[in-house]
C-alpha cells in the first residue's frame, strides 16, 4: 500500500531525507521510531503530498505522489484523490472548534465526498462508537478531555474510507493518563487489518502492535525488521544507543 524508494528530501541545504527505502503491505501496522530530527514527520509529509521532495519515488495507495523524478509534479487533482485515501493523525487534535463531535466526522464526507448526511451520519456514529465516545457525540472539542479529542481525531481520518492511516506522535501531547485510551483505539484498528504507519515514541505499543518496527536516524532507515529483533536485540549501534535513551 505504501512504497518508498530512494526518498530525498532537504529543506534548503539541509538534507533531512537521504534516500528512504520503505514499504508497507496492506494491513500491516508499521512503527516508526527514531530521535528527534531524523526525520520521521517530514517522511510522513511527503507520503501524504504535504511536502515536496527532490528526487525519488512515493506510491501511497495505488497513486504517485508529490513531485517525483524530474521534479514534475502530480496534477493537483490527482494529488485531491490520492490524499482521500490516506488518513492522517497529527500529535495536535485540530479538531473544528465550533463543531460537535459528530460534526467533525462527518464534515469530510459531506463536504468533500458530498454523500447523503443521513448515511454519513450513521458511519460516523458508528465510528465514534468504535473508539468509545458513543455519548459524546454532540459534546464541543473544548469540553473534551485531550484523549477523547484525539479518538475523534482518528474517527474523523477514518470517516473517509482511508486505505491507509498515518499517525505522527499522536500521544505525545496527552497527559500520561490519557495515552492509553488512544493507544487502545489504535491497537485496535491495528488487529482489524488497517494498514498503519504510525511514528511514536511509545515504545510499549510499538513492541506488541506492530509487525515491523523501523528505526529511522539522519534521514536514513538504519534498521528494520520485527519488534522483538529491533527492540530485543538490534543489530545497529545507532539503534542500541537511541533505545539505551528512551528505554
Ligand atoms: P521529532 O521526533 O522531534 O518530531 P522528526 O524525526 O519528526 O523529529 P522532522 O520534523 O522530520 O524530524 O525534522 C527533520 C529535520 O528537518 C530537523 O532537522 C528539522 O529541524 C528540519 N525541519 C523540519 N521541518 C522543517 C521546515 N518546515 N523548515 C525547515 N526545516 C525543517
Ligand atoms: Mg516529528
Amino acid at each position: 500500500v505504501i512504497a518508498v524508494r530512494n526518498l530525498h528530501k532537504s529543506y534548503g541545504k539541509t538534507p533531512v531525507l537521504r534516500g528512504v527505502d520503505l514499504a508497507v503491505a496492506k494491513g500491516e501496522t508499521v512503527c516508526v521510531i527514531g530521535p528527534s530530527g531524523s526525520g520521521k514527520s517530514t517522511l510522513l509529509q511527503c507520503l501524504n503530498g504535504l511536502e515536496p521532495f527532490e528526487s525519488g519515488e512515493v506510491i501511497v495507495a495505488g497513486q504517485h505522489i508529490g513531485w517525483g523524478r524530474g521534479g514534475a509534479r502530480i496534477p493537483e487533482r490527482e494529488m485531491t484523490f490520492a490524499r482521500r485515501r490516506i488518513g492522517i493523525v497529527f500529535q495536535q487534535f485540530n479538531l473544528f472548534p465550533h463543531m460537535s463531535a459528530l460534526a467533525n466526522v462527518m464534515e469530510a464526507p459531506v463536504q468533500v465526498l458530498k454523500r447523503p448526511r443521513a448515511v454519513v451520519e450513521a458511519e460516523a456514529r458508528a465510528l465514534l462508537a468504535r473508539v468509545g465516545l458513543a455519548h459524546k457525540a454532540d459534546a464541543y472539542p473544548a469540553d473534551l478531555s485531550g484523549g477523547q479529542q484525539q479518538r475523534v481525531a482518528i474517527a474523523r481520518a477514518l470517516a473517509m474510507q482511508p486505505e491507509v492511516m498515518l499517525f505522527d506522535e499522536v500521544t505525545s501531547a496527552l497527559d500520561p493518563e490519557l495515552v492509553g485510551e488512544v493507544l487502545a483505539v489504535m491497537r485496535g484498528l491495528a488487529k482489524d487489518g488497517m494498514t498503519m504507519l504510525v511514528v511514536t515514541h511509545e515504545m510499549g505499543f510499538a513492541r506488541e502492535a506492530a509487525d515491523r518496527v523501523i528505526f529511522m536516524d539522519g534521514g536514513l532507515v538504519v534498521e528494520q525488521g520485527p519488534p522483538a529483533e529491533v527492540l530485543g536485540r538490534p543489530r545497529e549501534a545507532r539503534t542500541r544507543e537511541f533505545l539505551g535513551r528512551v528505554l
